[in-house]
């Protein structure tokens, strides 16, 4: 057999720069028509995996056979987060800065779990962090770390206020009888803190989810008094969660008036403000930091709404000896005092191995700079507010949360139905809307009542995009209505 061996499929760089231009014009071409695709997937259940082939190909396959298969099965499987009329959720937006950044990331292949495996990416990561939290004007007491996502940076919260408070016993031992610890967020906080407290092994049952006022927003006397019975029945309240932005309606808790408590009841306080806490990169929305600023730390999502892909997510801290002390594997009797100088950020969350996320971030932040990026977010902030003038000028809807920042919260409405009814026909009235493909919403529950959520922020997002997306709605509205009067 000696000779006659079958050459090796390895890509040299003539193919990877032909693949690459191809890739790019595919790129660029799926950017230009996007607005053709259907912004839901409109797959069945199982349809993408019936399609792909039951085994592992034993024997390599040209390139170009792999992205007709993108294009014919993957395609149809995807949700297009990027089209300008996505207005589900939150956005994941990002851009092509923040594409090529990550192309470059992918190239490098590092790994950047301490400061000796790649100077650069420990360096570039602190310096990005510490250049948003002086353009929030938040506290120079913070410092931080780029994490995979929120939920990952509530969870580390929750585990350095849990170790804080049983003296870094837990970590040693496992939890003991005297461990009873509560943790505290509104009713309308993100389930992340949840699944924190379930993983943290605090325990659901010890999450206390304080009642909201009209607004949404925590009612600090209720905490207050959770705080104090949970004392009284023999509790450690350790860890307070804030909202900057809840999910449902971006409704903020009153922060400073929660960092008080905080503070009088020696508790760990946290900020969440995945979505919301970039509009402090806007000096209008600055005076959210005086309450910011009362936090042991404070987490949002460069990878919602700053134009950098998915993942890319921001936990300031103020003492990172505290989060080193609960993640670190080495005792600080073993840290050296090189350690002092550069930071090894494996120490200072869960993972060992880390992406080089700062590089595309630097890219995004270089590439538009902070007046750009200010820009975008304000054409955001003035389309929610435009699109709820059209909303409350057509009176068979109703906005059912202040609009604090480019999510409304509405629906169809009409007096003589009965709740149950007009939740079965916002209901239908979002499953046609989604169902079309024309634009993609998706929905919260306020008061027991199912609410349509309109969220603006994809990067590319026009007026024209929201406003004939509102069109849509009320033509859809007509043929339910119509439907409804003939039943
Ligand atoms: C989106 C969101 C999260 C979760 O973000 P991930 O980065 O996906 O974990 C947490 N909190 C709030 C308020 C959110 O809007």
């Amino acid at each position: 057999m000696l000779g006659i061996q079958k050459p090796s499929n390895n890509m040299n760089t003539d193919e990877f720069k032909k693949y690459a231009q191809e890739l790019t014009k595919w790129i660029s071409n799926y950017y230009e028509n996007i607005r053709s695709y259907p912004v839901k997937s409109k797959a069945e259940p199982r349809e993408i995996f019936n399609q792909l082939p039951s085994e592992i190909p034993l024997e390599g396959e040209p390139f170009e056979n792999i992205l007709e298969d993108f294009e014919n099965i993957i395609l149809k499987g995807i949700t297009h987060w990027q089209h300008p009329r996505f207005f589900a959720y939150f956005p994941a937006n990002t851009s092509f800065p923040s594409i090529l950044g990550e192309y470059l990331t992918s190239a490098l292949g590092i790994q950047a779990m301490m400061w000796l495996t790649s100077p650069s990416a420990t360096e570039l990561e602190e310096k990005v962090v510490h250049w948003l939290r002086d353009a929030m004007g938040i506290s120079k007491e913070f410092t931080g770390i780029i994490q995979d996502t929120a939920s990952t940076s509530t969870l580390v919260a929750i585990l350095t206020a849990r170790e804080k408070a049983s003296n870094f016993e837990i970590n040693e031992n496992g939890f003991g009888k005297q461990h009873r610890y509560t943790i505290y967020c509104s009713k309308e906080a993100h389930s992340s803190i949840e699944k924190a407290v379930k993983i943290a092994g605090i325990g659901r049952n010890n999450l206390r989810k304080i009642d909201v006022d009209e607004n949404f927003a925590m009612s600090v006397p209720k905490l207050e008094k959770a705080i104090t019975d949970d004392l009284t029945n023999g509790f450690t309240p350790i860890c307070i969660v804030g909202a900057l932005g809840t999910t449902g309606s971006t409704a903020v808790d009153p922060l400073k008036e929660i960092g008080e408590i905080a503070k009088k009841y020696n508790i760990w306080y946290h900020i969440d403000g995945a979505m919301v806490g970039l509009a402090l990169l806007l000096p209008e929305f600055q005076y959210l930091t005086k309450g910011i600023n009362y936090a042991d730390s404070f987490v949002f999502n460069p990878h919602k709404w700053l134009f950098t892909n998915f993942d890319c997510s921001i936990y300031f801290v103020k003492n990172p000896e505290l989060l080193k002390d609960t993640f670190s594997i080495t005792p600080s009797y073993l840290r050296t005092d090189f350690d002092e100088i550069v930071n090894n950020y494996r120490d200072w969350g869960i993972q060992l191995g880390r992406r080089f996320r700062a590089l595309k971030l630097w890219f995004v932040l270089r590439y538009f700079g902070l007046r750009e990026i200010q820009a975008k977010l304000r054409k955001h902030l003035e389309f929610a507010k435009k699109l709820k003038e059209q909303i409350l000028s057509d009176s068979r809807f109703e906005v059912l949360a202040p609009v604090n920042f480019t999510t409304i919260c509405f629906r169809f409405s009409n007096s003589k139905l009965n709740e149950q009814e007009l939740d079965q026909i916002n209901k239908k009235l979002l499953e046609e809307i989604n169902a079309s493909g024309f634009a993609f919403l998706s929905h919260t529950t306020l008061n027991g009542k199912f609410v349509l959520r309109f969220s603006i922020g994809q990067t590319n997002t026009e007026w024209d995009d929201v406003l004939q997306t509102w069109h849509f709605i009320q033509k859809q509205a007509n043929k339910l209505e119509n439907y409804e009067a003939k039943k």
